[in-house]
């Protein structure tokens, strides 16, 4: 019963329906399986997606001397438009002709922020209270998902999805210029969306989409590969369908690392801070200030328009041999090299949405790992050998 999930349809540029096997489905790999048992979970956590209904929120207002440009509110997007909505940021930071610029923040929207004013000429000191390592940031799934919990169809402004595009296409070309270096931050994997209509629902399944959550991946079709449905003797797991694309995945400890070395060579300084209103920030002195947040703008900015979307992420000891990512009934899963990422995704976008509590769920961890094992056991699991061509 798997509707396949937005990230999986993502994949596909669109709607899998009418798929059929294609050239994708030919030459599939023989696949090494993961080992989904919950006692080789080394990581669970718990983030908050920071969501506007409106979109990020991008724009400019004056805080006594400084011009504060915000750039926080990415909902479930915020690696994969980061730098995209940085460079609008720091576009218009730049148009003051600052020497020097203050970031707050450095979480991955103040890490691109702070990198791209480098690039642009400025001087810059990133103000904030954790580093990217502690941030929320640090525990996202890592997945290119540029249009997760990005604002809501029936909210945001008509101009937004032409502004979403450009911001998709900017970061898109950005995360390529990491792809091969050392520690693979960026990489491309297969990724198999297996729905399995032979499972009855629980019954508990709130609804998918109770809130009309804008999707614009359509715009930006022609960046991913296609889904194929996979003919029922090439694929790997026996299932009602099986489809197979390729995914963008950010090895998060990685690409974080790489984000705060760069910015650090550069000439970069960090300095710590914890600010408590705006006026704050405008006492730091400096003619341009970039707002990167995220959640913590809630309070600072007291921005009540941010609604918390929980999420959680197992991570099971990482395979170096897992090489493919994995939609399975309510189970998402991203092969990351820092941990093979298992998520429960039940409930699609509004899992989690107005719910700010971070405490761990052991339990559902747990179930989503279990709900994993399923595809390799010997009822769906074809076994690792080399598959033939159809
Ligand atoms: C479970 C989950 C999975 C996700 N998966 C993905 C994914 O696969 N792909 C994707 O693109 N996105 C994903 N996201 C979304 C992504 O994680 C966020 O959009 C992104 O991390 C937001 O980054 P940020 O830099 O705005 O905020 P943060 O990472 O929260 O950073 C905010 C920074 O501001 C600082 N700060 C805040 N308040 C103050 C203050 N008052 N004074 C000083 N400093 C302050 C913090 O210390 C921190 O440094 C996911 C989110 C969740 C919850």
């Amino acid at each position: 019963m798997l509707t396949l999930n937005r990230r999986a349809l993502l994949l596909g540029g669109g709607s899998l329906a009418g798929c059929t096997p294609g050239p994708g489905s030919t030459g599939v790999p023989a696949l090494v399986p993961i080992r989904a048992q919950t006692d080789r979970i080394f990581d669970i956590a718990v983030c908050l997606r920071p969501f506007r209904a409106a979109g990020p929120r991008l724009d400019v207002e004056r805080v006594g001397n400084t011009l504060v440009v915000h750039n926080y509110g990415h909902g479930g997007s915020g690696w994969s438009l980061s730098w995209g909505s940085s460079a609008v940021a720091v576009r218009k930071a730049m148009a003051t002709h600052p020497r020097e610029v203050a970031v707050i923040g450095c979480g991955v929207l103040g890490l691109t922020s702070a990198i791209l004013a480098q690039r642009a000429g400025a001087k810059v000191t990133i103000y904030a209270r954790e580093l990217l390592p502690q941030t929320r940031s640090a525990r996202a799934t890592g997945a290119w998902t540029p249009d997760s919990r990005i604002a809501l169809a029936d909210v945001a402004a008509p101009e937004f999805p032409a502004l979403w595009e450009e911001m998709a296409r900017t970061a898109f070309k950005m995360h390529r210029d990491y792809l091969g270096l050392p520690g693979d931050p960026v990489e491309w994997t297969d990724f198999y969306s297996v729905s399995a209509d032979d499972v009855p629902r629980t019954g508990s399944v709130p609804p998918t989409h109770a809130l009309d959550f804008a999707e614009y991946h359509r715009r930006i079709a022609d960046l991913v590969p296609k889904a194929h449905r996979l003919s029922p003797d090439t694929a790997p797991f026996r299932a009602t369908a099986v489809y197979r694309s390729e995914n963008m995945i950010f090895n998060i400890s990685d690409y974080g690392h790489i984000l705060l070395n760069d910015f650090l060579i550069a000439g970069g300084q960090i300095k710590h801070a914890d600010f408590q209103a705006p006026s704050q920030i405008a006492a730091l002195g400096r003619r341009a200030a970039i707002n990167c947040t995220g959640y913590g703008a809630r309070t600072l900015w007291k921005d009540e328009t941010i609604t918390p979307v929980r999420g959680q992420i197992a991570r099971l000891v990482p395979q170096p041999a897992v090489h493919y990512g994995l939609a399975y009934r309510h189970v998402y899963v991203v092969p990351r090299r820092d941990g093979i990422v298992v998520q429960d995704v039940e409930g699609g976008d509004m899992k989690g949405f107005g719910n700010a509590d971070e405490t761990i769920d052991r339990a559902e961890a747990d179930g989503a790992v279990t709900t994993l094992a399923e595809l390799f056991s010997p009822a769906r699991w074809r076994g690792a050998k080399e598959l033939q061509t159809t």
